[in-house]
């Protein structure tokens, strides 16, 4: 099973079934009820950028990227998430005009107050210490693909001497 795009029509559904609150790092994004697995969450809002932009929260989106607004711009990494960022071409079912949108939806099933987290994937040179804290954590905010040329050149992040760190 995996994610399929969100059904578009004329009149946009509401869905955004989450709220901001603090989190020990800032802020975080929680969901208001509790969510099925493979469903989408909500349409990422924001400033599409051109190829070769940076930012600290910029998505990638198309050829360049998405400068994301809240709130799903505070979004937090973790090594084992329970979302994950898709871009969709959807076709509005009511006019037949096609969209690009990037979309966060659930990988798993969450619970209400849960917070949601995306794996930010970063390359190994932006890579920064991971805080995530779960049993999964890779040490460091850093794709699966960079993991052991980030721990080669950097050593092991947060994993270093985790007491310290935490
Ligand atoms: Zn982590």
């Amino acid at each position: 099973m995996e994610n399929r795009p969100p059904r578009l029509r004329r009149k946009r559904v509401e869905f955004d079934q989450v709220y901001i609150a603090p989190t020990p790092y800032g802020q975080g994004v929680f969901a208001a009820k509790s969510l099925k697995a493979l469903s989408p969450v909500g349409r990422v809002n924001g400033k599409v950028k051109p190829p070769g932009y940076r930012s600290d929260y910029c998505m990638s989106f198309q050829d360049g990227g998405l400068e994301p607004e809240p709130p799903y711009s505070l979004v937090n990494h973790s090594c084992d998430p329970n979302c994950e960022l898709i871009e969709w071409e959807i076709t509005n079912e009511d006019t037949g005009e096609k969209v690009y949108e990037l979309w966060i939806h659930t990988i798993r099933e969450i619970a209400k107050d849960e917070q949601l987290t995306i794996d930010y994937a970063w390359d190994w040179k932006a890579a920064i210490p991971c805080l995530c804290g779960s049993p999964k954590c890779r040490g460091w905010i850093c794709s699966l693909a960079e993991l052991e040329t980030c721990i080669e050149q950097r050593g092991r992040g947060s994993l270093e001497n985790p007491e310290r760190v935490l």
